[in-house]
């Protein structure tokens, strides 16, 4: 059976991923090596990948009728996708299995017809013409889950060879693994399942009810903390952190405090964005007790703290969602001189940042969520004059880089996000007259290089290098914040290699703006240690 079931896997690679292989070969040269090299074992997995998901249901009594089903789905799809140039993804299967009667009748055309027959007449008459044998249960069962870790062991071991190639082209073209049949539809069959089941608009599940201010601690002046939400920016890349290039020029010229021990929640910004906000973090891992539920924003919120989002990346992933929380995306109106039509520098963010503080009247927290160090076109996110390392990969296909031009590209975004940080500081403490300022930038992952043959970012947490889990973390206190906020900063500055984590942030920035809460934990607050008297 378990030949069977290869067989079919081996077919629908061959015949059924027509649009695939065009698009993984579009740019490379047939006559050279690597392009085999990297087709082949692109093949190997892809068979290896999709005889593990096909073998897994199938039974002595299943197989015949699952393999058929898997056939004709084929078929279907890959006429659909020939055709309408289409992708099945969660989406787009959705509006397949969604639509009426009528929109049916025109997608099942003759045509069609005629390509099922062809396509999986051949197969599926195989697939019951073959005589499956008959082992005794327990052995059968004992021949499954080796094949099934053989086929794993396989996936994985034919990927490692073109690894940089390989999670270069998935980044850029994410959609590509659409055009994976049949595992794009089987994928988005189950995914379509799983999210109705969960019932996607669920209110959230509120957190700190009773949370307000400490009445106390009104002060003269409005206090504006700025909370900066990094991106891919690894602390092994900041001179400020010890590295040795000299990557942070501006940020040691400012009073900060550098906290050098920081770990990530999660190593993609999917997972460490929802978490950083929620009160569980990593320390209490729940992916969906965390996205259901409020985070540090809505508690903030409730308390009457004035709560705003900049956002130069691709939005807040729910955790600004709610009443009093004011969402912006500054764009090329806004500022023709940093933007295209596509993104911003993330020097706009200072820009939105000035007219916020002019605007300022009552205690607000203002987040600005940058672009960072968002790859791979590390060259897109700095502007001519911050090219400083060179030669600098200036393509997002890495693999058409060296190592070292991929670093240099990496290293001038690093290079751009502190004269950004520095300059948010200057402005911060420029207003110092009128508002109370205190600043904390962190970022929400690292990022691979090549090291170890990896690349981008995204690898599950446990098997992560560090370089995907250690980020920087800085923080400033304007003189006055750190007055009417009883803060110690030499005492903190003391405290900057102690270790810490994304699990610190929703419990610091409630303890330092006073809010009160039963959900706040007082030995999370990383401000709590250095505060002295007052309240
Ligand atoms: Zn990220």
């Amino acid at each position: 059976m378990e030949s069977l079931v290869a067989l079919i896997a081996l077919y629908c690679v061959v015949f059924g991923n027509g649009p695939w292989w065009s698009a993984v070969a579009a740019g490379r040269s047939l006559g050279d090596p690597a392009t085999w090299l990297f087709m082949g074992c692109c093949f190997v997995m892809l068979v290896a990948l999709h005889f593990f998901v096909l073998a897994l249901p199938a039974t002595r009594w299943t197989a015949k009728a699952w393999l058929t089903l898997i056939v004709i789905g084929t078929s279907f799809a890959v006429y659909w996708m020939r055709t309408y140039a289409v992708m099945l993804d969660p989406s787009m299967l959705r509006n397949v299995v969604s639509t009426d009667k009528r929109e049916a009748s025109e997608l099942l055309t003759a045509a069609l017809a005629v390509n099922v027959v062809v396509w999986a007449v051949v197969p599926v008459a195989f697939i019951w013409w073959v005589r499956l044998d008959e082992r005794p249960l327990l052995r059968a069962a004992g021949f499954k889950v080796a094949a099934l870790t053989i086929a794993l062991v396989v996936a994985v071991a034919s990927v490692m060879p073109v690894s940089r190639d390989f999670t270069s082209l998935m980044r850029n073209q994410r959609e590509l693994r659409y055009l994976v049949t049949p595992g794009n539809y089987l994928y988005s069959l189950g995914r379509n399942v799983m999210t109705d089941a969960k019932a996607v608009n669920a209110p959230k599940v509120v957190v700190g009810a009773d949370a307000q201010r400490v009445a106390a601690v009104v002060s003269a002046k409005p206090k504006v903390f700025v909370f900066v939400v990094g991106e891919t920016a690894r602390a092994a890349n900041f001179s400020l952190f010890g590295y040795s290039r000299e990557t942070t020029p501006e940020l040691p010229t400012l009073e900060i405090l550098p906290f050098s021990n920081v770990k990530a929640c999660g190593t993609s910004t999917e997972v460490s964005l929802p978490c950083m906000f929620s009160p569980f973090g990593r320390a209490d891992y729940d992916e969906d007790q965390i996205r259901g539920s409020e985070g540090l924003l809505q508690v903030l919120a409730r308390a009457g703290v004035v709560v705003k989002w900049t956002d130069n990346q691709s939005g807040c992933k729910g955790v600004c969602d709610g009443p009093g929380i004011e969402y912006r995306k500054p764009d090329k109106a806004y500022a023709p001189d940093l933007c295209d039509s596509d993104e911003c520098l993330d020097e706009v963010l200072v820009r939105t940042l000035k007219q916020d503080l002019d605007a300022a009247s009552g205690d607000t927290v203002i987040v600005l969520h940058q672009m960072g160090n968002h790859g791979p076109a590390y060259f897109r996110r700095y502007p001519p004059a911050f090219r400083r390392f060179t030669p600098d990969c200036a393509t997002a296909e890495l693999r058409n880089c060296s190592a070292e031009e991929v670093v240099n590209a990496y290293d001038n975004a690093i290079l751009y996000t502190d004269h950004v940080l520095a300059d948010i500081i200057r402005l911060l403490s420029a207003q110092s007259q009128r508002v109370d300022t205190a600043f904390l930038y962190v970022s929400d992952h690292g990022e691979s290089l090549g090291e170890s043959g990896l690349y981008l970012h995204g690898l599950p947490y446990a098997i992560a290098p560090e370089l995907q889990t250690h980020v920087p973390m800085i923080v400033w206190m304007s003189p006055g914040f750190a007055a009417t906020s009883h803060v110690d900063v030499a005492c903190l500055r003391g405290r900057t290699r102690a270790a810490y984590s994304h699990d610190n942030l929703f419990h610091s920035l409630l303890g330092i703006l006073d809010v009160t809460t039963t959900v706040y934990k007082p030995e999370r607050d990383l401000f709590a240690p250095c505060r002295t008297g007052g309240t």
